[in-house]
């Protein structure tokens, strides 16, 4: 591996203490890493505060260039970031290409949106003073991701950071730091300037991300993974008051109403149940299906299912590839077991295979009870749950109810019906006869323990802004 060490104010930097990322394919070590301490997060801040202020301060179009510079450098080099993506992650070729491209196309999006912090002026009703509003960088940017797009959850976050002005410490997830530390030399050569852009991985993760949220340098802390850590980030974000992006955990259920196209709906949750294997907050976690149509939608969900190649992801005829590592994968054959101990039937899959790699087959669960684990948490594998419903009322209840509030799908033929049902589900997105709602262009996010913030659209770059007023009479 080329890039496996810090990097902080445009240079590499090497470290005594040091971890492994494995292969979940073949269990092997593929790169030593280095592991950040207090001192090399020290360092990363002064670095990203004296590169902000240049940066800052340079027009929106000079911004919006180095970062479309950064889309057409990523999109001739997909394969070489799909390959490390699988290499670290274990997702199947395809899979890799897709978040590659997704992950380039933010650097696109946000080089439009820079030029684009539209403000306001009016007259104010009552004093006829002018209200001139306008948007200014927030400050330094903490930015922690997860493992399971070591590149899009990334670029989610440093486009709209660097198009807004700021200045970026990313805190790669310790399972897969290599795709972004293969990053920093394409955004050198886009023009990003020394120190703007910081990589730290670090295997004193909570030390380190808790001590840069204190330095009262830093305004904002973007975060990308489990509510459970997303709490914490939020305990330690009050203490400065920062402003925070939470994307976190989903338990997206799918909606089969009587009346949908059953090809359109096979298809729509084939794509939000397997896409990245599972291993995706936006993944298919709850499948109801209205019982009139439940034995015929199983049947051609399992024969979908059953047919996908399941093996390293590096093979491109490999449709899935193992789970992330040894943990992610005995918690999907865990809900499995709990599911079929409270009463659920195996349609396929369902067995960890022997041998090296931390594979779990594509699985299909019928008749899956209320209080199945896999009903409650998220899943995060490759294994479709099933549930019948009777009524539309009822299942609106079942799918909310639930403490978050991430993706949720729906498929019906009737699109008046189908809109009444999306606006009664406490989701920040909803897809309509789609099994894929990721856009750069839309405002990703969740409600409730789902996390706070948008990324992408609009919305994403304004996470990395705050808003002046000013009062003014001429
Ligand atoms: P995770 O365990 O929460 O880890 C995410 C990141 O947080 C990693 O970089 C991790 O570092 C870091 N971290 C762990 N403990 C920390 C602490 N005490 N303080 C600061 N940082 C800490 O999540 P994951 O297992 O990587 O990812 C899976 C989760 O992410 C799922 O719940 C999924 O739904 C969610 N997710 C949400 C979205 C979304 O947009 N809503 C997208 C993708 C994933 P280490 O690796 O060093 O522990």
């Amino acid at each position: 591996m080329d890039y496996t060490d810090l990097y902080i104010d445009g240079g590499w930097h090497k470290t005594d203490d040091r971890f492994d990322v494995i292969n979940p394919a073949t269990e092997e070590v593929i790169a030593s890493v280095a592991s950040a301490d207090i001192a090399d997060a020290d360092k990363a801040l002064d670095a990203a505060e004296k590169a902000m202020a240049d940066w800052a301060a340079r027009t929106p179009r000079e911004r919006s260039e180095v970062l479309r510079k950064a889309w057409e450098l990523m999109t001739a080099r997909l394969d070489h970031f799909a390959h490390l993506i699988t290499l670290e992650n274990g997702k199947a070729g395809a899979d890799a290409k897709g978040e590659a491209t997704y992950a380039a196309e933010f650097f696109r999006w946000f080089a439009e949106e820079a030029v684009r912090a539209d403000g306001m002026i009016t007259h104010a009703p009552a004093s006829g003073a002018r209200i001139l509003v306008q948007h200014k960088p927030a400050g330094l940017a903490v930015l922690i991701t997860p493992w399971n797009y070591p590149a899009a959850m990334g670029t989610r976050k440093i486009a709209p950071a660097l198009a807004a002005g700021c200045g970026v410490i990313i805190k790669p997830a310790s399972e897969t730091p290599l795709t972004m530390l293969a990053l920093m030399p394409l955004l050198e050569e886009a023009g990003v300037p020394p120190g703007l852009v910081n990589v730290l991985p670090s295997r004193r993760t909570g030390a380190l991300v808790d001590h840069m949220l204190h330095d009262p340098r830093v305004r904002v802390v973007s975060f990308t993974g489990s509510t459970g850590v997303g709490r914490k980030l939020l305990k330690s974000a009050a203490d400065q008051v920062l402003k925070p992006a939470m994307e976190l955990g989903g338990n997206a259920p799918v909606v089969v109403l009587e009346d949908a196209d059953l090809d359109t709906a096979i298809e729509g949750t084939m794509l939000a149940k397997m896409r990245n294997l599972g291993e995706a907050c936006t993944a298919a976690n709850r499948i109801y299906v209205h019982e009139n149509i439940a034995a015929e939608f199983t049947k051609r969900l399992t024969e979908r299912m059953s047919a996908l190649k399941v093996g390293d992801g590096t093979d491109p005829s490999v449709d899935v590839g193992p789970l992330v590592n040894a943990d992610t994968r005995d918690k999907v054959a865990a809900f499995v077991a709990d599911a079929v101990a409270k009463g659920a039937k195996i349609e396929c899959g369902g067995t960890t295979p022997e041998g090296k790699g931390f594979y779990y087959p594509p699985t299909v669960l019928s008749n899956v009870s209320e209080d199945a684990d896999c009903v409650q948490d998220e899943i995060f594998g490759p294994v479709a749950a099933i549930q019948t419903f009777s009524d539309q009322e009822e299942v609106i209840r079942r799918a909310n109810n639930t403490e978050y509030g991430l993706v949720a799908y729906v498929f019906s033929a009737d699109f008046k019906r189908a809109l009444q049902v999306c606006e009664r589900l406490d989701y920040g997105m909803v897809g309509l006869n789609r099994g894929l709602v990721s856009d750069p262009a839309a405002p990703f996010g969740g409600t409730k323990q789902s996390g706070l913030g948008r990324e992408g659209g609009h919305e994403g770059m304004l996470e990395f802004m705050e808003t002046q007023y000013i009062s003014a009479s001429w």
